[in-house]
């Protein structure tokens, strides 16, 4: 017995074998208010990210970290910093086009740089921009395996873009 169901995320009409199917990909589920946002020191500095679903990011305040940030959190307690939503995707977006925005916001706030910000990692290892030649000069292992995750993750999009290109 299928349902005919409307998918919660894009308002798409879908077929579901469960009643209780709300969302008609795993996309639908996941991304279901993508967006990018930034968090602000006392100082002035930022830490730009993206995250699937905007509504719940902010319950727990900064809970990110890595070294500059963990720097600055002892001047300035994570409690004292605020918050503010730099741009919304549209719902179920692809997970390159939400870490593109996010580079594009990094790079317009210029907060790759620590006297600027807290992003010590560009979301978009396929550019060659500034930010990504500095990373690169970082040697450290953490580094290396996520330029490797997100390297992967981008020849998987690129081959979906081509596979949708030979068959239009
Ligand atoms: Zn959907």
């Amino acid at each position: 017995m299928m349902h005919q169901k409307i998918c919660k995320t894009c308002h798409r009409s879908f077929e579901a074998s469960h009643r209780g199917r709300r969302f008609c990909s795993w996309q639908c589920a996941k991304y279901k208010a993508p967006a990018v946002y930034r968090f602000i020191c006392p100082d002035g500095r930022s830490y730009v990210g993206a995250v699937a679903d905007i509504r719940k990011r902010f319950d727990r305040g900064i809970a990110r970290s890595n070294p500059w940030l963990d720097a600055a959190f002892k001047l300035h307690p994570p409690e004292t910093w605020t918050y503010e939503i730099l741009e919304r995707l549209p719902p179920s977006c692809s997970i390159p086009r939400l870490r593109e925005a996010e580079q594009r916001h990094i790079d317009h706030l210029g907060c790759w740089k620590p006297d600027t910000g807290f992003n010590m990692n560009p979301p978009v290892w396929a550019a060659n921009g500034p930010m990504q030649k500095e990373a690169r000069c970082r040697s450290a292992d953490q580094t290396r395996t996520m330029m490797a995750r997100k390297r992967a993750e981008w020849a998987a999009h690129i081959a979906l873009v081509k596979q949708v290109v030979a068959d239009a």
